[in-house]
């Protein structure tokens, strides 16, 4: 089948690769002609997992290419995804802007009958409101069919999740369309991926709910564990003996710093945005938000609390992006942490194995470290933002002895707190 993707970012790259390796022929198009050029030389501008691999092969087979040329990839694809960002506004709706304007485009270069998706993480009511949009912008009357395809893939696995899904939806009001998507998802039906067909607004609404769903179990966790610190017991304990029972599950109960990443802050937001708009309330939403707003800025004065006064000290932070496994720094808790340590005298020294680049853009002002232990080295205290692998083993002995001050604080609990004590650091982690 002849695909296009709209949108070359962290979704768009991974759809259409995975696509391709299906044996589908795939045109992933960007109005980022600098991105594009990098692509088409083989250069994957961010960091995931298997992904250079996959676009390589796929490249050299013939099935993938990437261009600028909006037009050609829409006259010979059957299926177009929109894989383009809807970050929010002022008042956390998602603005639609890159979606419409991608939109626009297909309709004006249509040639034929096609299966226009969304990909992107829209709004309920943005199917319908696509299909009218485009219906205007049409040069020549072709028919087409409108597809909410809602991606649950998560950065940092996004190829494992990608080609072995918990479910695939599929939200259309189109029979032909629908059709053609589970033509297309056909290579799941063999590892028995579940395909739910649905109405595009419960589409639409599914990966909202979702998002929000697990977003309320990581700010949950945290509420109850400020609450272990006041009473002082280990939330991991609690959350391990509410994991076990099955209504509940284990996943998504890992207190830390905060939520962060393109997709919780901004799609809690967004739903609760829904819910006002159709006259609704969205409490659990709100406050969901309001949690994990607290628990960010709870980081800092944790910090200091440990260190004491923060003029002239030196801060080593460990991990950057907002989880392991990605280079992404959208709305990453270390961004937070890292300006309220400045705005209070700290100086920082960072590293992270691989969103450095990334996060130099945002954070300028701060010292980025070629590894861990120089990261440490003469710090009045270390702070673990990011729980990434290579992390959970140090050196602990060298660590200390490197460090001016044996202070840590570890957001992700990746350590053992009596350890850590007994190897005499001031260690405290999240409600432990
Ligand atoms: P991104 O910002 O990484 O990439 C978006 C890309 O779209 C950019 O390369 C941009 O240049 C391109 N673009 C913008 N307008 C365009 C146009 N008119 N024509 C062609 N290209 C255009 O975004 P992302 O993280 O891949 O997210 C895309 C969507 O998928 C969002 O709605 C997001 O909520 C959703 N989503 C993201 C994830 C994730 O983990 N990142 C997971 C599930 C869903």
């Amino acid at each position: 089948m002849n695909i296009a993707v709209i949108g070359t970012g962290y979704v768009g790259l991974v759809t259409g690769a995975c696509f391709a390796e299906f044996g589908n022929d795939v045109t992933c198009v960007d109005v980022d002609a600098d991105k594009i050029a990098r692509l088409s030389q083989g250069i994957i501008p961010i960091y995931e997992p298997g992904l250079d691999t996959l676009v390589a092969k796929n490249m050299q087979a013939g099935r993938l290419r990437f261009t600028t040329d909006l037009r050609t990839a829409v006259e010979q694809a059957l299926v177009i995804f929109l894989a383009v960002g809807t970050p929010p506004k002022e008042d956390g709706s998602a603005d639609l802007r890159y979606v419409e304007e991608a939109a626009r485009s297909v309709a004006e270069h249509m040639n034929g009958y096609k299966v226009v998706v969304t990909k992107s993480t829209v709004p309920v009511g943005t199917g319908e409101h696509l299909r009218r949009l485009m219906r205007e912008h049409q040069k020549r009357k072709c028919n087409f069919g409108i597809v909410s395809n809602p991606e649950f893939l998560r950065e940092g696995a996004a190829i494992e999740d990608f080609m072995r899904p918990d479910r695939v939806v599929i939200g259309s009001r189109d029979e032909e369309a629908i059709a053609i998507m589970r033509d297309l998802y056909r290579p799941l039906y063999l590892i028995e991926t579940p395909f739910v067909i649905t109405s595009l607004e419960a589409a639409e609404l599914s990966k909202y709910a979702a998002n929000a769903f697990l977003a309320t179990k990581i700010s949950f966790i945290n509420e109850i564990a400020n609450l272990c610190d006041k009473i002082g017991c280990d939330v991991h304990d609690v959350a391990r003996a509410m994991g076990m029972d099955n209504r509940i599950g284990r996943k998504f109960l890992h207190p830390g710093p905060g939520f962060g990443g393109s997709c919780f802050p901004k799609d809690t937001r967004a739903l609760a945005a829904v819910a006002r708009q159709y006259g609704c309330t969205s409490l659990i939403v709100d406050a969901v938000i309001e949690v994990n707003e607290r628990q960010r800025a709870a980081m800092v004065p944790k910090i200091e609390q440990l260190v004491g006064d923060l003029r002239g000290k030196t801060i080593a932070v460990l991990g950057l992006s907002f989880k392991p496994e990605t280079d992404d720094m959208r709305e990453a808790p270390s961004v937070y942490i890292i300006r309220g340590l400045l705005e209070r005298g700290a100086a920082v020294r960072a590293y992270d194995p691989v969103a450095m680049p990334e996060a130099a853009k945002i954070l300028p002002e701060i010292t980025y470290a070629e590894d861990e232990y120089q990261a440490v080295k003469g710090a009045d205290a270390l702070v673990f933002v990011t729980e990434w692998n290579q992390f959970r083993a140090l050196d602990l002995a060298r660590v200390r002895q490197l460090m001016r001050t044996p202070k840590i604080a570890d957001l992700r609990n990746i350590y053992e707190p009596e350890k850590m004590r007994e190897l005499g650091f001031d260690y405290v982690g999240v409600g432990r």
